[in-house]
């Protein structure tokens, strides 16, 4: 990590088959946008702004080459934490299946995995 990008915390990088490349960075005070290269320069609107660049551009004709976190703690989003039975989808219909850690039968209650589609459940170990 050095100096330069501390203060970020999103790089877009964008490309295009003739013009030059644009850069996009959201601070890590998740307001500030700066842009090289194109015509914006600088904006305090956040990822809104992005994703109004983004588009923006994306209709000139550049697309998005790369992008990554350069310092960004807080938007991780944690993985849902699910049994390792999940089924492959629904045998009776395909569909897939979503997990209820408490599930209610009417006669028992406990972990399950209902079928997104038709009415198939099956019961869990749970986590
Ligand atoms: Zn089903």
């Amino acid at each position: 990590m050095t100096e330069h990008d501390s203060h970020v915390q999103h790089t877009w990088n964008l490309t295009h088959p003739v013009a030059d490349p644009i850069t996009i960075d959201l601070w890590t005070d998740g307001y500030s946008v700066r842009v090289e290269g194109g015509d914006e320069q600088s904006t305090e609107g956040g990822r809104k702004d992005v994703d109004r660049f983004l588009e923006k551009y994306a209709l000139r004709g550049y697309w998005v080459a790369s992008d990554y976190a350069v310092n960004d703690p807080h938007e991780l989003e944690p993985e849902p934490e699910l049994p390792d039975d999940q089924p492959d989808g629904c045998p009776e219909c395909g569909q897939p299946c979503e997990y209820k850690p408490l599930y209610d039968s009417g006669t028992k209650e406990g972990p399950a995995w209902l079928c997104t589609g038709c009415r198939w459940r099956v019961w869990s170990v749970g986590i």
